[in-house]
């Protein structure tokens, strides 16, 4: 089940959102590099209110080591899903599958009206992606990647083609020499300048008006 954008809403506002929305995730989405600060298994961790409504903010891995996502990343993921932006993790860590772990098991309650047939709409974060890119390349690598496979075209096909390259991207990323992305045409990097913060409605609100 991937109850994700496929059918943007029709009331997307596209003047003002992207076509897609890349995301770093250590120090962007969590406080951690999950390659060499956790040991799975994880756990979840939630407060008896969170645990009613299957909601998991927090795991702790196996040695105890707990780990919550920043705070306005569910905000953030909701506003651009219900806008009909592609959501895309752009990862380089060594350890993609405790990352994968990670987005499987923390969950987030989109609103109602979003297209979902989760009980109390909550889904996990990984559900909430379109995309996944991971590995030792540049973010550009990432984000080329991700397009193509977003959006196939076939040799010959110069209007998709062209389409293709004129998208409006946006990485959101915590390591500033990632800016090099910003040579291809229509993609904007947004700086995550506090890894005890991560990325904030704040910072996201910022990129949003710059539109
Ligand atoms: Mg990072």
């Amino acid at each position: 089940m991937r109850p994700t954008g496929k059918n943007p809403p029709q009331d997307k506002q596209t003047a003002n959102y992207p076509d897609v929305a890349f995301f770093d995730l250590d120090y962007t989405v969590w406080p951690c590099y999950c390659d060499t600060h956790l040991s799975p298994p994880f756990k979840p961790i939630a407060t008896e209110k969170q645990q009613k409504n299957g909601i998991v903010t927090r795991v702790v891995d196996s040695y105890g080591y707990e780990l919550e996502y920043f705070p306005d990343i569910p905000r953030i993921l909701i506003d651009l899903h219900k806008n009909g932006v592609k959501l895309v993790t752009a990862s380089r860590t060594w350890a993609p599958n405790i990352a994968i772990e990670l987005l499987h098991m923390f969950t987030i309650q989109i609103e109602d009206g979003a297209t979902s047939n989760a009980p109390n709409n909550i889904i996990s974060l990984y559900d909430i992606f379109d995309a996944f890119q991971w590995g030792d390349h540049s973010k550009q690598h990432h984000i080329n990647n991700a397009l193509n496979e977003l959006y196939p075209t076939v040799d010959g096909d110069n209007n998709k083609e062209k389409k293709k390259n004129n998208l409006r991207v946006v990485l959101f990323d915590d390591e500033r020499r990632n800016i090099e992305v910003e040579k291809r045409k229509g993609c904007k990097f947004v700086f995550v300048k506090n890894p005890d913060e991560g990325l904030t409605w704040e910072i996201y609100q910022e990129y949003l008006k710059s539109l």
